[in-house]
């Protein structure tokens, strides 16, 4: 049954992907609007603000408590390693919470965001727009009945030129601090989240090479750091039953984004596969023939959003729940830790 009412959100970091993505699919959602803007920058804020009449508060109003009752829910856009503090912020407000990927950027204070929740008695759900993507949910299904047989084996790769960008050395996704690695991190996180959701299974080892030189040449990687900036990075990923994952993530390259499941009687391939709200070509094949659908998708952060309020509304537990991000940022993590010492780590 469709639920009553809207669940308005506070937004908190008023970056590119909350500007340029996320508002517009929060005021365009069924069940969602928008009550409230956190930002350091009050010009920023203010313009946002005014074209969705919605509250201006800055990082300490919010921590405060000003104006809670502008918002029901927080929908947290910041840098990975500040996704905790405002995580602990929502809950200790009663206030359900819908957060950026990677949930954190360790797997520490992951764990705390995903206490602290549970903690409140509040849903946090992790911003995984895959899992809401229909064309991505219906290979789900394809792939549980059986559609290619057996799955033996996953690859995928996220190749983001952040490094041919403008932002230069000083951006946060180069920060190992703030992001909790690199290329890893922020996109190497979507072939591995969505084979695990298409697979329903998660990787018990894995092993990884990693590429971590410093390429503007003025923040060499920290040897002693488990973590840092990978610019390139190659993930095993040891999955039950002998089911082998292969992922790669870049930061520079060309774009590229694809996601291949491998069965026993079939394969499927998504090409463009990640690209936010973008148009996908999935490729099906097996013995009994080849099918192909081009410029299939659907706007999935609508999507995402709606799904969130719907489950608050509904008081539904959400899917990509903090646990599942949780999870990816223990494999990273482990990841990382592979990578460092050459050797293969268990979960
Ligand atoms: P941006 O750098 O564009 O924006 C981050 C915003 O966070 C800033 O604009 C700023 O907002 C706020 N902020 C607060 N403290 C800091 C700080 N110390 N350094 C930098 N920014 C700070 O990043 P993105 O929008 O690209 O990414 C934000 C989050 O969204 C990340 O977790 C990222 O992984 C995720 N993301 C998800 C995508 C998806 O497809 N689901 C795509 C892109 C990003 P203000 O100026 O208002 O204070």
């Amino acid at each position: 049954a469709d639920p009553d009412g809207t669940v308005s959100l506070a937004v908190v970091g008023l970056g590119n992907y909350a500007r340029n993505v996320s508002i517009p699919a929060i005021e365009a959602g069924d069940y969602t609007d928008l009550g409230a803007v956190v930002s350091s920058d009050p010009e920023k804020a203010a313009r946002v603000a005014d074209a969705h009449d919605a509250v201006v508060l800055d990082y300490e109003g919010y921590a405060e408590g000003d104006a809670v009752d502008a918002y029901d829910a927080v929908y947290v856009a910041t840098p990975n390693r500040l996704h905790l503090d405002q995580i602990r912020t929502a809950a200790g407000h009663g206030k359900h919470v819908i957060c950026e990927k990677p949930l954190e950027a360790t797997t520490e204070r992951a764990v705390a965001a995903v206490d602290a929740c549970e903690a409140a008695g509040v849903t946090l759900m992790t911003a995984y727009r895959m899992q809401t993507d229909p064309v991505i949910r219906a290979l789900a299904s394809f792939v549980s009945a059986g559609g290619i047989g057996e799955p033996t084996k996953a690859m995928g790769e996220f190749t983001f030129p952040v490094l041919a960008g403008s932002k230069g050395p000083g951006q946060w996704r180069l920060d190992a601090e703030l992001a909790g690695g690199g290329a890893l991190m922020d996109v190497g996180v979507y072939p591995l989240n969505t084979t695990r959701y298409l697979l329903g299974a998660d990787p018990g080892a894995v092993e990884a090479m990693a590429r971590a030189d410093d390429p503007f040449g003025d923040r060499p990687a920290d040897p002693d750091s488990p973590r840092f900036a990978d610019e390139h990075v190659h993930v095993l990923a040891a999955f039950p039953d002998g089911v082998v994952g292969e992922f790669t993530a870049s930061f520079s390259g060309e774009a590229d984004t694809w996601l291949e499941l491998v069965g026993s009687d079939g394969r499927v391939r998504i090409e463009n596969a990640f690209v936010p709200d973008g148009e996908r070509t999935v490729r099906i094949s097996s013995d009994a023939g080849e099918i192909e659908f081009s410029g299939v998708g659907a706007n999935e952060t609508r999507e995402e959003f709606d799904y969130f309020a719907h489950c608050v509304l509904t008081g539904t537990p959400p899917e990509p729940d903090g646990r599942d991000g949780l999870t990816d940022v223990a494999i990273m993590g482990a990841a990382y830790e592979a990578a460092e010492s050459g050797s293969r780590v268990e979960l």
